[in-house]
């Protein structure tokens, strides 16, 4: 059990985090594309202390039969985390907290999902948080946009999220677990590259100055974001050989 406050935590030290960033900077980002041997798109990510994989499976029919929309294809996105994610094992199984996180995830990404072009059909995305340091929900959407690329869906454009938080009155990008728990603000967001936000939630209190700052920031971090998702995924498919075409001369 955690019996600590905010009072308890020195956040900075010689200006820097517990961690040695910069309230502008990002935690290392590693991500992997198409993961999966089973799904039709797959991406594992790490965003510092997180591990989360995310699998895309279609479009493909729905079950149950009724959820079907006539005019295009539904998206449904489950958000797990496994019982040996966090420090204090969790109870396994969907809560209030991955019903919420499922829902605002899946809102963050519809919007630039061609669902349109497959009516009748479902695109379901999951994603497992094996390891959790705060900022999972940001780190699973991450994950999640990269799959849907490589399940090969039709977007209008990619997503990347990132959060910014208030810690000892100071505006931070990307905070870590105890800077999330202790803090006195988080702010995640998702958005196009075009910097169209899909998600913004908050938590905690922040004043209108502090707000924008804290949106300015975590769009920068989400830009950024966007490189290396972009990045990971120009490395795998340039790894691919273009395939052989055989053509034959006009007789
Ligand atoms: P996010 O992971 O998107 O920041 P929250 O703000 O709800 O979402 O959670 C912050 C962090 O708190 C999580 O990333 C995780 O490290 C920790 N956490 C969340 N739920 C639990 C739980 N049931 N048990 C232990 N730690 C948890």
């Amino acid at each position: 059990m955690i019996d600590m406050d905010e009072n308890d935590i020195s956040f900075f030290k010689d200006g820097l985090r517990l961690d040695g960033r910069r309230t502008d900077q990002l935690r290392p980002i590693k991500i992997e594309v198409g993961v999966l041997a089973r799904a039709d798109g797959s991406c594992y990510i790490e965003m510092g202390g997180n591990k989360v994989i995310a699998a895309v499976y279609g479009p493909r029919e729905v079950h149950p039969r009724h959820l079907q929309e006539v005019t295009r294809a539904i998206v449904r996105y489950r958000y797990n985390m496994a019982s040996f994610s966090v420090e204090e094992r969790k109870r396994p199984g969907p809560d209030r907290r991955s019903y919420e996180l499922s829902k605002v995830s899946r809102e963050a990404l519809e919007p630039v999902i061609l669902t349109s072009y497959f009516p009748r059909s479902v695109i379901d995305v999951f994603v497992e948080v094996l390891q959790a340091d705060a900022g999972t929900r940001t780190a699973g959407i991450n994950a999640a946009a990269v799959a849907l690329v490589d399940a090969g869906i039709p977007m209008k454009s990619m997503i990347s999220a990132c959060a910014a938080g208030k810690v000892a009155d100071t505006i931070v990008l990307d905070p870590m677990k105890e800077e999330d728990n202790f803090g006195q603000a988080d702010l995640p967001i998702a958005m196009t590259p075009n910097g169209d936000i899909t998600l913004l939630q908050m938590d905690g209190n922040l004043s209108p100055d502090e707000f924008h700052m804290a949106v300015e920031m975590a769009m920068k971090g989400a830009r950024d974001i966007y490189e290396i998702q972009r990045r990971a995924l120009v490395e795998k498919y340039s790894q691919l050989e273009a395939p052989t075409v055989e053509v034959k001369a006009c007789e």
